[in-house]
């Protein structure tokens, strides 16, 4: 086994009124990764955590940690601690003891209480760190909603838990703040060296934070890989849509490293398909290049031109698909424009799933 793994989940079934809403699912998590589960509403990523917090009991399956089986381990027991996106603080305690609530249950080696003086060290220390500091006499309603996520944070890190669940923490955000507390966050985790595992909606947000990312859907993992792998090389059309815009078109692998689609041949970096494969192509809208008409591998009339801020968004029918483009050059609708396309900008995905 490897020695560095810190949960591994085998084979997991949960169902709800006899539906499977986890249907054999298996994944192996490191110590000090930050792993983020990444899927639609629905697809089991908050089920997966309450099985590792122990919360719901799988109907067939084994969690291990640090390689042991810990079916009859209850939660309170287990080396883990959960932040919700409700922060769920007690609204009658200040921020201090908020944040002590658990170590004031906690006993040493000894089984004796922790002392005053060691609680107040260990608070302040975890204010600071949250950037907290000087609030903890503030009560809880004082505080904006990213503050009480921050204490939420500091209470469930204060006692050092080997893993940190996070169950969509940022949901209740705006924007501006969600994106400060993701790089806070990835922070903390750095720092204190505690294995991550986050649950998220947000494309930007699991690639922004991730060293891991599982893309779910169904109850089923449909990838695992780092945030590179998984945008510039998804397994299939749902991982390629969910994380991002793409173009997905249909195409046939000639030979190895060559494609065909839009009527044209490719040359792609892709290799070990049957002659004559029938494929989908993935490429996404910031790597298609426009040049004059004469010069592209492709041509298409541009539809539509939606400014974006950083980019143009556009939209381009080509041989029967429209396809999305980014470009910091603004084509006019009704335009006809070519496309180049550079062979590693080429995802070539097998016709299985998704
Ligand atoms: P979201 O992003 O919306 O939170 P999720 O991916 O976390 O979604 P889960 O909360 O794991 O999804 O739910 C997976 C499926 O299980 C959903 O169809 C949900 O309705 C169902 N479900 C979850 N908890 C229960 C329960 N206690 N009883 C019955 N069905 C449940």
């Amino acid at each position: 086994m490897n020695e560095n793994l810190i949960v591994s989940l085998k084979d997991i079934v949960v169902e709800f009124d006899g539906e499977k809403v986890l249907d054999g699912l298996s994944l192996d998590i490191h110590d000090k990764e930050f792993v983020t589960f990444l899927g639609p509403s629905g697809c089991g990523k908050t089920t997966t955590l309450r099985v590792i917090a122990g919360f719901i009991t799988p109907k067939s399956g084994n969690v291990f940690f640090d390689g042991q089986d810990i079916a009859d381990l209850p939660p309170y027991k287990r080396q883990v601690n959960t932040v919700f996106q409700k922060y769920a603080l007690f609204p009658h305690l200040n921020v201090f003891e908020n944040v002590a609530f658990g170590l004031r249950l906690q006993k040493d080696e000894n089984g004796k209480k922790l002392s005053e003086a060691l609680i107040r060290e260990k608070v302040l220390e975890m204010l600071a760190t949250v950037g907290l500091k000087g609030y903890e006499r503030r009560s809880i309603h004082q505080l904006s909603g990213g503050q009480q996520q921050r204490v939420a944070i500091a209470r469930s890190l204060v006692n050092s838990p080997r893993v940190l669940l996070l169950d969509e923490p940022l949901g209740a955000l705006d924007l501006k703040l969600r994106k400060e507390m993701q790089l806070e966050l990835k922070r903390l985790q750095r720092e204190m060296q505690i294995t991550f595992v986050y649950v998220t909606h947000d494309q930007e947000e699991a690639l922004t934070m991730s060293d891991t990312v599982v893309v779910m859907n169904d109850g089923h993992i449909q990838q695992i890989g780092s945030p590179e792998d998984i945008y510039n090389e998804p397994c299939n059309a749902f991982v390629a849509r969910f994380i991002g815009d793409s173009n997905i078109v249909d195409g046939v692998m000639l030979k190895d490293y060559l494609v065909s689609f839009g009527g044209q041949e490719f040359l792609c970096v892709d290799g070990g398909f049957a002659p004559n494969e029938s494929v989908q192509v993935v490429i996404r809208p910031e790597d298609v290049e426009i040049v004059p008409p004469q010069d592209g591998a492709l041509t298409g009339r541009v539809r539509e031109v939606i400014f974006k801020g950083v980019h143009f968004e556009m939209h381009v029918d080509v041989e029967g698909y429209e396809w999305l483009i980014h470009s910091t050059h603004a084509s006019q609708p009704g335009e006809i424009i070519g496309m180049n396309i550079a062979p590693d900008m080429i995802h070539i995905m097998r016709r299985t799933e998704g």
